[in-house]
């Protein structure tokens, strides 16, 4: 078994009494890890999850959470993590999508999978801690020796929107993950003992792939958050020393904001990552005044997610820029014909290399018009200068980022247009002081119509995850068309 499923395993026979896991009060040690996934992939085996099956956790970052993984991987079968803060349709999408046949939940998500799981789907709640999947768990025979899980088998679907409107599953294989982690290993001097703090939602590759996995490989220790508290997190690198933490810049932004933060002990701190978008100046100053350096990470889901990073030695030097490609993988900056443009130039990035998917979930459609020879397009437009360093300058891609989330215009349109009074409308993300972008609304009525803002919400609720709803409504008589009748999305960011 070549797969992530044998991790625990394999960590287990070197380092047994190490702490993998700390979650609130209970931890759990590598050997303990290996007996609970071992007991979870036979009770999920009696349960009917074979190879190539797919099983969805819904729940915050957890001990139930890992052991589910690691479990799945183990079974050969395909592990889909949710995001909680999905609505009740998208939810619904996505085990439909994925074609989930079982998915474990928390208990706290009872209610909305009641409204949205359909019929084929057996969903079982699971508790808090480290007997979270105590009635899930067999002591019977392994049923994981007869899997022999190869690299290019995938490990996960990792659901990502897109400018289509509707969220695609990135195939993640095993190999995918395992290469990433090994640019990461390449990159940040992960030590024997690391102490993470994994506060950012496990469910996107970003906290567990960048984080987790390259601690858990290297024997060390992670905290598990289910929920980003910035006093809280000041405390626990405190309490327990913490050595590794990846965050959004919204995420250091509010850290820096606390009171305690002056006189914070932040010196066990050694690797601090951030990604998804750039670090302002101003930011990495606060942070190298404390004598901590921030690498900062470029990527996507579709490159699991790791495609360049930004090494702490050069973030002042290279301010702006995402860094150079990971080891192990290629950039290329092209033109619309897919030729490389001169440095200097501007272009779309592709990446290359052993981290990228092999495409989307059964919507070959998709994989063909993003994926070409294994480069993947990223819709990002960069520029690389001559020493190799990547700015990523624009996107092709309708999208903006509010809080580290993504959100794609698209998708809250046509949940938008499910509303009768609606005409016409169009969404931007518009500049916000603590979310970095907001969404804002812009909506003509049908005539004789009305609509309010709140009105407006009430029916997005149960359509769209709370960071996709528009923070304000516009209510124009018109909007910008060019003379074919195409929107001008550029007129309304220059007004707004
Ligand atoms: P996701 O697939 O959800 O991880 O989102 C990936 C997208 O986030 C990329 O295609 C970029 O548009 C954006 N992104 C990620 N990292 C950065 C970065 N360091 N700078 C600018 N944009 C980024
Ligand atoms: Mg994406």
């Amino acid at each position: 078994d070549q797969g992530i499923g044998s991790w625990p395993a394999r960590r287990a026979r070197m380092t047994p009494r190490n702490v993998a896991l700390i979650e609130g009060d209970d931890t759990v040690t590598y050997a303990d890890l290996d007996d609970r996934v071992r007991g979870l992939a036979a009770g999920l085996h009696q349960r009917g999850v074979t190879a190539g099956d797919r099983v969805a956790f819904l729940g915050l970052n957890s001990i139930a959470f890992v052991e589910t993984m690691f479990a799945v991987a183990r079974l050969g079968a395909i592990f889909v993590p949710v995001n909680t803060r999905l609505a009740q349709t998208e939810l619904a999408y996505v085990l439909t999508d994925s074609g989930t046949s079982v998915l474990l939940h928390q208990d706290q998500f009872s209610a909305v999978i009641d409204a949205a799981a359909p019929e084929s789907v057996t969903s079982i709640p699971v508790g808090d801690g480290a007997d979270a999947t105590a009635q899930l768990r067999s002591g019977t025979d392994d049923p994981a020796s007869e899997v022999g899980v190869a690299l290019d088998d995938v490990f996960m679907l990792q659901y990502t929107s897109g400018t289509s409107g509707r969220p695609k599953g990135v195939m993640l294989t095993h190999g995918n993950v395992t290469w990433n982690v090994m640019n990461l290993l390449v990159d940040v001097d992960l030590r024997s003992r690391e102490v993470a703090l994994v506060t950012a939602p496990m469910f996107h590759t970003a906290a567990l792939n960048q984080v987790f996995l390259p601690v858990f490989l290297k024997g060390g220790t992670s905290l598990l958050e289910g929920r980003f508290d910035a006093g809280r997190a000041i405390e626990l690198i405190e309490q327990h020393r913490v050595t590794m933490l990846f965050g959004v810049t919204s995420m250091y932004q509010s850290i820096a904001a606390q009171p305690a933060f002056a006189d914070a002990d932040l010196s066990s701190l050694t690797h601090a990552l951030s990604g998804g978008a750039p670090i302002p100046e101003s930011l990495l100053t606060l942070y190298a005044d404390r004598g901590l350096g921030l690498f900062q990470g470029y990527g996507m889901t579709e490159t699991s997610p790791g495609a360049t990073m930004l090494r702490e030695a050069d973030s002042i030097r290279k301010l702006g820029t995402a860094g150079t490609p990971c080891f192990f993988s290629d950039v290329r900056v092209v033109d619309a014909t897919g030729a490389d443009v001169a440095v200097g130039q501007s272009g779309e990035v592709w990446v290359h290399g052993p981290n990228v998917s092999p495409g989307y979930w059964h919507n070959e459609t998709a994989t063909a018009a993003t994926f070409t020879d294994g480069w993947v397009h990223s819709g990002d437009i960069a520029v690389m200068d001559d020493e190799g360093y990547v700015r990523i300058v624009d996107r092709l891609k309708d999208m903006y980022i509010s809080g580290g989330e993504n959100v794609y215009p698209a998708e809250v349109e046509s949940a938008i247009y499910s509303h009768d009074a609606v005409a016409e409308c169009a969404v931007i993300g518009v500049p916000d002081q603590q979310w970095g972008e907001v969404g804002r609304a812009f909506v003509r009525l049908t005539p004789g119509a009305t609509l309010t803002h709140e009105e407006l919400l009430e029916h997005l609720a149960p359509r769209l995850a709370r960071y996709k709803l528009p923070r304000s409504t516009v209510f124009v008589a018109d909007l910008p068309h060019n003379a074919s009748g195409k929107l001008l999305r550029a007129r309304l960011k220059e007004d707004a």
